[in-house]
């Protein structure tokens, strides 16, 4: 493996690097770097987030911009603000030791006024979000004429999130003769295209294998039904005491419901999704940054650019709509030399699509069990014991106090004074996970319940809806009333806006059809019709799911904070009580 100095960079970027702490160029650093320094030919490059492809761009820019310039010669385009600062932020620190480089990051949600100031100082490198790059080339205050390289950053996620209309302008804004370094941990159809539209013979290099996951990511999955996925999502970070993870959800709903639910039973967790303001999101990411906060529950888009090096959890609470972006998710872990783990929790519709993400990431699901109360309880006992004997002991400041302690311990053994200790700190998490049941036997009898019933069930489309005001009791009730026979069996029942789907025993299906023709009911005095549907039911639950059947105050650790709901829309603990200080995860100390 060769030096940074050896892949032709100077002098004073080498010394900044050495300052960050990077000994050796990493693989896509090592073919990168030289490739761009050498020549003026396109370059496509499969990197993930995480291999060291910020500075397989930013160096050989630096390396070869004119600092005496103050023409912008370099445009790097991300899909987001923050990764759009982490870029800023890195250019600065491996440009300490160069004199005259000046670094514009422009981002939306900022104030514009003061990025064109920014502009008019002359900045050789701009990096910048597609919407906001655009606004600024409207107004004429980011003039791209003289651009030698235009880097597009997480390429595939720009197109994910709809910036191709910004990509064509802002291309159309530079001049054919530059160079242009586009970097994509996956490559679509559609960043073909535009490799395909707006690069010359591009020369290929990769990090590893095209949209291959990262090789230090082991990837697990969970089999779970709705009932049992939060509690399985709590036994997961229970199993992992020092757990440091992100939760991706798909709707930022559903991120904010899991947040809130983890904080109140206890988790040291807070939401990361597009409804919260700027300052809350840069609020949030602090803090996890710093290790205040263990779970982060976050969307896709609202996790992206989130510079984290350590994480040990990716976890799926829900898989992402495209599965390419799975590995966008998973390789927020097992960066940077570090190993991780992404955790995929499925039901049984759900498992199905392991199979292809298996063929994108190159590797198998490893099918992992949902740990048992008894494992838990285990883990978390050593690990408060581990703790105890690990703690460094301030003598001089609980030396005021310790002779009161002794005098009311006096009389207690050696053993009491432990067993003592030890149930103080854990007799709630044992009582909560004594008599808990396995999940994965829950699980399997869903699972396996749910596929007879649907195999010997009839489904019925009904034209009632919510807004008529039906729910399951109520639809129930309406079958019942129609006096089909006796102990006829009801199997899901699907509410949806304006018409609902009803499972009913196949032995039955003539007489449900002939007692709704027959009796010709009303519901709320509209008519009701129904019809036999062969259309897949969806969703997995039998019965609408009691949104309200989170095991609220119920976890072990579930010790009310006082500053809940304190910051955002969340809160996060006080900071000296971070994950690396708890004797337990996610416990919280008043
Ligand atoms: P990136 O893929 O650019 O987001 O980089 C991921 C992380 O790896 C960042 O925190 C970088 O600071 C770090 N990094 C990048 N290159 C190196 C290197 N050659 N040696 C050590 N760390 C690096």
């Amino acid at each position: 493996m060769s030096t940074f100095l050896e892949l032709g960079l100077k002098a004073p970027i080498t010394k900044a690097l050495q300052d960050l702490g990077y000994e050796k160029p990493t693989t896509i650093q090592e073919k990168a770097i030289p490739q761009i320094l050498s020549s003026d030919s396109d370059l496509k490059a499969f990197a993930q987030t995480g291999t060291g492809k910020t500075a397989a761009f930013s160096l050989p820019i630096l390396e070869l911009v004119n600092a005496d310039s103050k023409n912008t010669q370099a445009i790097i385009l991300s899909p987001t603000r923050e990764l759009a600062v982490q870029i800023g932020k890195n250019i600065e620190e491996f440009s300490a030791y160069l004199n005259n480089i000046n670094v514009v990051t422009v981002y939306g949600g900022a104030n514009i006024d003061r990025q064109i100031k920014d502009l008019k100082k002359g900045p050789q490198i701009i990096v910048g979000t597609p919407g906001r790059t655009v606004d600024l080339i409207k107004r004429k205050a980011l003039k791209l004429g003289n651009v030698k390289w235009l880097v597009l950053d997480e390429a595939d996620e720009m197109l994910n999130m709809g910036f191709k209309d910004e990509l064509d302008a802002i291309l159309a804004a530079t001049p054919d003769t530059k160079q242009t370094l586009l970097f994509s941990a996956t490559f679509p159809q559609e960043v073909e295209s535009i490799a395909k539209n707006y690069m010359y013979k591009p020369v290929e290099v990769t990090s590893g294998e095209k949209n291959k996951g990262s090789d230090n990511v082991s990837h697990e999955y969970y089999a779970v039904t709705e009932k049992t996925r939060y509690p399985a999502l709590k036994r997961i970070a229970d199993i992992n005491p020092d757990i440091y993870g992100i939760i991706f959800c798909r709707t930022r709903r559903e991120t904010q419901q899991v947040a809130d639910q983890l904080i109140n039973d206890g988790y040291n967790a807070d939401a990361l999704h597009g409804d919260l303001s700027q300052a809350q999101r840069d609020s949030v990411m602090a803090k996890f940054r710093s290790k205040n906060i263990q779970l982060l529950v976050a969307t896709d888009v609202a996790a992206r650019g989130l510079d984290v090096n350590e994480l040990t959890h990716v976890i799926n609470h829900k898989l992402p709509d495209q599965i390419e972006n799975y590995t966008h998710r998973s390789g927020r872990t097992g960066r940077a030399g570090h190993t991780g783990i992404s955790i995929v929790l499925v039901n049984r519709k759900e498992k199905s699509k392991l199979r292809p993400i298996e063929r994108i990431i190159k590797k198998e699901f490893v099918e992992t069990k949902v740990p048992t109360g008894k494992e838990i309880c285990k883990i978390q006992l050593m690990h408060l014991i581990d703790n105890v004997v690990n703690v460094e002991v301030n003598e001089s400041e609980i030396k005021d106090f310790l002779p009161t302690i002794y005098d009311k311990l006096d009389g207690f053994s050696r053993e009491e004074l432990i067993q003592k200790f030890v149930s103080v700190e854990f007799n709630q998490f044992l009582s909560y996970y004594e008599n808990a049941s396995d999940l994965n036997d829950l699980s399997t009898k869903e699972n396996s319940r749910g596929r007879a019933s649907s195999e010997n069930m009839t489904r019925f489309f009904i034209n009632l809806g919510r807004k008529d005001r039906l729910n399951p009791a109520k639809l129930m009730g309406l079958i019942n009333e129609q006096k089909i026979g006796d102990k006829v069996e009801i199997g899901a029942i699907d509410i949806l806006d304006t018409f609902s789907f009803f499972e009913v025993d196949k032995n039955f299906e003539q007489q449900t059809l002939a007692a709704f023709e027959s009796n010709q009911p009303d519901f709320n005095g509209r008519s009701v019709n129904i019809e036999i549907t062969k259309k897949e039911r969806s969703g997995g639950g039998r019965r609408k799911r009691d949104k309200n059947s989170s095991p609220r105050n119920s976890s072990g650790f579930g010790r009310k904070r006082s500053d809940r709901n304190s910051s955002s829309r969340n809160s996060s603990r006080n900071s000296k009580s971070g994950p690396k200080k708890t004797s337990g995860f996610g416990r919280k100390r008043k």
